[in-house]
């Protein structure tokens, strides 16, 4: 027996019709997805290989990222495409129910088909459902294992994608390591340091920011516990978090002594994230809002000495300072790098762009201004490493690597020209990435007061 296949794609529907040799409807589906579908398959399909790709190749992966000068880059991309993105999975599974919805296998009897009929065989039919229905599976469970992959052992920090490790490893850590008790560090710093905790650093709120001591999230002693009212705002990896270190106040009558460190977790009642924030940059990371109501928190959980909080979240600033002063240094070099090949590689006027005088003094300009960044940062970091806290020099470092950081990228994009505005060569994402380093942890104006100040003024 012969079957017929239509397709109408006119109308809000498209409609796939499936007829015997006697004109009679066999299967007909109505769906506006049905090709969008077969390509989400596909995708879904792809998706599934990847992640037993990356389960199969697990011990050679890690190698590979153990290689020194390896650049995260390749995930970062991923990540940045909002392939990681955590709606995806909803997004996955919404069109297969959609899909589950508008497949509707039954007699079509009356409808009008308007195009041409394909002839087909009940072999090739059965392959085309059979396609389409693998497709609707695997994109439901690639959907439903996105944010697994994304997580996934392949990156060494484990759960912790690489590119927001920085939060847990260089921000969250350090205040837990430094004041937390011996209880608090043994529950909760081996999962950080395994990677299979994510962790965020709530200071800023969104009547303070540079002015940290104007926060107004409250933490009010009952007995054994705290209760927490407040918000935050801007928390890097406030969405996906288990931990977050708190920044409150504990005593509105004693300024600078009224504040205190909380470590909490983020499936304690009362605790919500407000709203996904969408930024500039940094997509790979998550940016989130976040409040409090109401939330006990154990009197175990405070970090240090009640009403110590201001000192000691200004020293853990002093550390988040220096590794984004280091981390532009990093970055600009990167691009740095990556705008030389291009200069040699891209011709113009019947020469490679990197043998105009302009173009040529322009490197030269950048590699002088980030040598000169990083010998700064060796000697800052030299300081700290004498049980110094050197508060002006950091400062200064911070303040100038992101600045020379900033223009470097800036440059850099110019010199790729049209290419430097597209996707392609990573220069955009890098200018945007790495504009967050001038505001966060401290402002230019920030640090330039800082430094000021330092000085008696
Ligand atoms: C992507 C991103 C991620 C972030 N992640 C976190 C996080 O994980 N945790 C967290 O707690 N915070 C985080 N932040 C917040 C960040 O630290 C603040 O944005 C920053 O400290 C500035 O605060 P603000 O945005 O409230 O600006 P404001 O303090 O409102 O400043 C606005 C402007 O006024 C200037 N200004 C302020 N005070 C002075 C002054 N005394 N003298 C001269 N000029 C001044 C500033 O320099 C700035 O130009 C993040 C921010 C971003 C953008």
């Amino acid at each position: 027996m012969r079957y017929k296949i239509s397709v109408d794609t006119g109308g809000t529907f498209t409609d796939v019709v499936v007829q015997d040799d006697r004109g009679r409807v066999v299967i007909g589906i109505l769906t506006d997805m049905f090709g969008w579908h077969l390509a989400l398959g596909a995708m879904g399909a792809l998706g599934l290989l990847a992640a037993l790709g990356f389960v199969i190749l697990l011990p050679a992966s890690r190698n590979f990222v153990r290689r020194p000068g390896f650049q995260l880059s390749y995930h970062v991309r991923a990540w940045e495409g909002h392939l990681r993105h955590p709606g995806l999975p909803f997004v996955f599974l919404i069109g297969a129910f959609a899909m589950g919805c508008f497949v509707t296998v039954y007699n079509y009897a009356g409808f009008r088909l308007s195009a041409a009929p394909y002839d087909l065989s009940q072999g090739q039919i059965s392959l085309i459902f059979v396609v389409y229905l693998c497709g609707m599976v695997t994109s439901s469970i690639a959907g439903a294992m996105s944010d697994r992959i994304g997580r996934g052992p392949v990156l060494l920090c484990r759960r912790t994608p690489c590119a927001t490790q920085g939060m847990t490893t260089d921000m969250a850590m350090p205040p837990i390591e430094k004041f937390g008790s011996e209880e608090i560090k043994d529950k909760y710093l081996r999962g950080a340091i395994a990677g299979d905790l994510i962790l965020s650093l709530g200071i800023t709120e969104p009547d303070a920011g540079s002015d940290v001591a104007a926060i107004k999230t409250r933490a009010v002693r009952d007995g054994d516990n705290y209760i927490i009212n407040g918000s935050k705002v801007f928390i890097t990896n406030g969405i996906r978090a288990d931990l977050i270190v708190l920044v409150t106040k504990t005593d509105d009558s004693t300024g600078y002594d009224g504040f205190s460190l909380f470590l909490v977790e983020t499936d304690t009642p009362g605790f919500a994230v407000s709203r996904k924030l969408e930024k500039l940059g940094m997509h790979a990371s998550d940016t989130a809002e976040l409040s409090f109501t109401d939330m006990v928190v154990p009197a175990g959980n405070m970090l240090g000495e009640e009403g110590k909080g201001f000192y000691n979240i200004m020293w853990e600033l002093q550390g988040e300072r220096l590794v984004a002063a280091c981390g532009a240094v990093a970055g600009a070099q990167r691009v740095l790098e990556m705008t030389m090949e291009y200069a040699r590689e891209r011709q113009a006027f019947g020469r490679p762009i990197g043998k105009f005088q302009a173009i040529r003094h322009k490197i030269a300009a950048m590699s002088t201004k980030i040598e000169a960044a990083r010998q700064f940062n060796y000697y800052v970091a030299w300081l700290v490493d004498r049980g110094e806290y050197p508060v002006r020099e950091i400062s200064q470092a911070k303040l100038f690597s992101t600045q020379v950081a900033c223009e470097v990228t800036d440059e850099c994009l110019q010199i790729h020209g049209g290419w430097g505005y597209m996707k392609e060569y990573g220069i955009e994402r890098a200018w945007r990435d790495m504009r967050l380093n001038r505001i966060g942890a401290g402002t230019d104006e920030v640090m330039l007061d800082v430094i000021g100040r330092s000085y008696g003024f």
